[in-house]
């Protein structure tokens, strides 16, 4: 068991595209750090204005031993997925996909759809006694909010302040959305027993001493009971946090798993149409094939 220790890394975001030419800041993983407890990906997309575009295009593509987190600022994407689901998804409210031994889904802008697209999603690694579970998909519309020191705070996954959510995790983990309106300064208990991090997405921050920017993710270690986050302007900001997994991690295009061997068959079987992924129905376009990873 690794006992976490305070630490302080800011890891840039890298640029990618999602989809359909949806341009996107990937702040897990990096090349300096691929976990944060349990979480395992964090892509930040938008503000986009999709007012003269489709928006949101990710093609039917599988995913296994994992939770997807999607979680909106602006805008609305249509989720439909091989278990049957076609849910919209709005700022406030969290999609939670839990794939097990596989999945597949599709994720869209709805037509029409709201001018502006804004929001994160966040990959969750599943637990041995979890991986192999048949999949699920939930919603919640509902989620706890409170207001601390000028913060407006979500506990989107987990508990935290007194709250918890009431998403459904499988690992010990938590994830905030917080932001102000204005100057604001709060100090957040945190558990030691996990690591965190932050992600800054809109103004500027100190967090723990840190000035932080968008498209940073300062990664605090673990061991500490408190942060102090503090803004001298509107700011928005999510905090991630867990029990540092025991067992590393390894991930190719949407599969997380133990060995690359599973990688490779999962590849191999998506590609091939097999019968655990399902079919997702309704999207108006072709699914995406699974590239190769390099070493099969
Ligand atoms: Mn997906």
């Amino acid at each position: 068991m690794n006992i976490p220790q305070p630490e302080l890394q800011i890891l840039p975001a890298s640029e990618t595209t999602l989809g359909e030419g949806l341009q996107i800041r990937r702040a897990l993983p990096t090349r300096l750090r691929r976990t944060v407890g349990p979480w395992v990906f964090l892509d930040h997309f938008g503000p986009v204005d999709i007012q003269h575009s489709d928006g949101m295009r990710v093609a039917p593509h599988p995913h296994i031993g994992l939770q997807t987190v999607t979680w909106l600022y602006e805008g609305e994407i249509l989720h439909r997925d091989s278990l049957g689901s076609v849910q919209l998804i709005r700022p406030g409210q969290l999609n939670l996909m839990s794939s097990g031994r596989g999945i597949s889904h599709s994720e869209e802008s709805p037509r029409p759809h709201p001018p502006e697209l804004h929001g994160l999603q966040f990959w969750i690694a599943l637990p041995d006694a979890q991986r192999q579970m048949a999949p699920r998909f939930d919603h919640y519309a509902r989620l706890p909010q409170l207001e601390r020191d000028g913060f407006d705070i979500t506990v989107i996954a987990g508990a935290a302040l007194g709250e918890r959510s009431p998403a459904l995790l499988f690992s010990d983990a938590v994830g905030m959305d917080l932001s102000s309106q204005s100057a604001a300064s709060t100090d957040l208990p945190l558990d030691p027993a996990f690591e965190y991090a932050v992600l800054l997405t809109q103004g500027e921050a100190e967090v723990a001493g840190q000035r932080l920017h968008p498209a940073q993710l300062l990664y605090l270690g673990g061991g500490r009971s408190e942060i102090r986050i503090s803004s001298d302007r509107p700011v928005r900001l999510a905090l991630i946090g867990g029990r540092p997994i025991e067992h590393p991690v390894v991930m190719w295009w949407n599969f997380v798993a133990r060995t690359r061997e599973e990688l490779t068959q999962a590849a191999r079987d998506w590609n091939a149409g097999a019968d655990y992924f399902g079919q997702v129905h309704g999207y108006d376009g072709d699914r995406l094939p699974s590239p190769m990873p390099p070493w099969a």
